[in-house]
């Protein structure tokens, strides 16, 4: 127990102040907090473009394949080529790559270099590494399991049966709230020594499962639920000492924590550390099969919406923006697909340029002219990233309206975007903040400035789509 010696107690992550004004001069101030002081991890912060295998994987596994037919080195090489191509900086290789849990090593069946010719692609085109892990499991085999029986998860008196984890080995249950933590962390530590891992995707922690009474959570002193409810009530303060840990470490590394479904927590604690991965490709329900139009599109004849090309997947996925008033965009990663038709690629990119940053499918299937326009919206883009990411959004309109606009631009510089979504029409919308020339804007948008300086815009859509207009860019081609 001398990590949480009985008269030392540490509160979970809250903050006070106060501020001269009203709720948005206090959102403002509380955003720049998040985004500047918050941690001293500041990689986490930065306005990367990410992409990550796991829609691939799935888009692989719904013609009847397994996830992992497609973790393979010459099929990674290619994608990698491909990313590059379009503008990604930092390549994710979700759930697979690994041989069993625990001990994390490279599963050389796929890789059978120990992904050093990965490394050295994306090293090449300065692009970063990052690859998933399940913090709670290890192999039955596994070297971290054997030096950790005692740190195996109970709940009243019982260990759940071990579990095939992503069509690998079987694994059993670990405690975060226990010794494991340390080496848990020290086992990342060396990944990102040996690896060049920069980015971890953390997935699979459930905010219940333990009430060991042998961990740090309570012991048999305290009730079966209390040492439950303190597993849960510590599990977030023990994440973030994993993430400080390694980026003392190993500065520039990354943390998101997947919590796109249910039973996990979310709050402060893990903001003061990573950053969220928040939706994943939308719930699979049934009655958003409503895409049969698509259906050629995706394989398995996948009428899902959220996964289709078109604009619902926006809408949905777009919603979590409401929080940059007070945490910024880009501590929601979320991934937009790059899927053609024109407008499909255009919405998504307009999308994604707001905050959540991270692309995802089958970018192999993109044309030529997708690929190009990809990387011309995103290097336009990456000028203007640092003024995007500090400024609070202006919203008007809900996701789904017609229009639906945000404004990023950070006051300090007249440098931002406004984005706009619409179905056929014409609109208008006027900045809220002055704004700088010269202007990149796509087709059917026309630009005015009033005599403060501001952007009046006029945009004429002919099919559901986006205007992706950018202010301060250095030349407009
Ligand atoms: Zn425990």
């Amino acid at each position: 127990m001398k990590d949480q010696p009985a008269n030392n107690f540490t509160s979970v992550w809250f903050e006070f102040a106060g501020i001269k004004g009203d709720e948005n001069k206090l959102a403002k101030g509380y955003r720049d907090f998040v985004l500047h002081y918050i941690t001293s991890n500041s990689e986490s912060r930065k306005p990367y473009i990410f992409y990550n295998t796991w829609g691939r994987q799935e888009r692989v596994q719904w013609t009847g394949e397994k996830y992992l037919a497609s973790m393979k080195l010459d099929w990674t090489l290619k994608e990698i080529d491909r990313a590059h191509a379009m503008g990604v900086e930092v390549y994710v290789i979700d759930a697979g790559w690994f041989k069993k849990t625990g001990d994390w090593e490279v599963n050389t069946d796929f890789f059978s270099d120990d992904l050093k010719e990965v490394k050295a692609k994306l090293d090449k085109y300065n692009m970063k590494l990052g690859l998933w892990f399940s913090p709670t499991v290890a192999a039955l085999s596994s070297k971290m399991y054997q030096s950790n029986l005692l740190n195996r998860m109970s709940f009243n008196g019982t260990q759940n049966a071990p579990n095939e984890i992503c069509e690998t080995e079987e694994s059993v249950d670990m405690c975060l709230v226990s010794g494991y933590w340390k080496d848990f962390a020290d086992k990342l530590i060396t990944l990102a020594k040996e690896l060049g891992v920069f980015y971890f995707k953390w997935d699979g922690i459930g905010q219940y499962g333990c009430n060991d009474p042998g961990h740090f959570h309570g012991g048999s002193q305290n009730s079966a639920q209390e040492r439950s409810e303190r597993y849960a009530y510590l599990l977030p303060q023990y994440m973030a000492k994993i993430v400080d840990k390694v980026c003392k470490e190993v500065p520039q590394s990354i943390f998101d924590f997947d919590v796109t479904e249910d039973g996990r927590c979310v709050g402060l604690q893990f903001l003061s550390a990573g950053k969220y991965f928040i939706i994943n490709n939308g719930p699979y329900y049934h009655n958003f099969d409503l895409a049969p139009m698509w259906k050629s599109v995706l394989p398995g004849g996948n009428a899902n919406i959220f996964v289709q090309p078109g604009p619902a997947r926006g809408w949905f996925v777009r919603s979590v923006l409401d929080y940059d008033k007070w945490i910024p965009s880009i501590l929601f990663l979320t991934h937009y697909q790059p899927d053609e038709p024109r407008n499909s690629q255009i919405i998504n990119m307009g999308s994604l340029i707001l905050g959540q940053n991270g692309m995802w499918g089958e970018i192999l299937k993109t044309s030529d002219a997708g690929v190009k326009l990809f990387d011309s919206v995103l290097t336009k883009y990456k000028q203007l990233r640092e003024d995007i990411t500090s400024a609070q959004m202006v919203q008007t309109g809900e996701p789904g309206g017609s229009p639906e606009i945000y404004e990023k631009i950070n006051p300090a510089t007249g440098k931002g975007c406004v984005v706009m979504f619409a179905g056929n029409g014409k609109y208008s919308y006027v900045t809220q903040h002055p704004v700088v020339s010269p202007v990149w804007k796509n087709d059917g948008v026309e630009i005015k400035k009033d005599n403060k300086g501001r952007a009046i815009i006029n945009a004429t859509f002919t099919e559901p789509s986006a205007k992706i207009i950018l202010f301060g860019i250095d030349k407009d081609d």
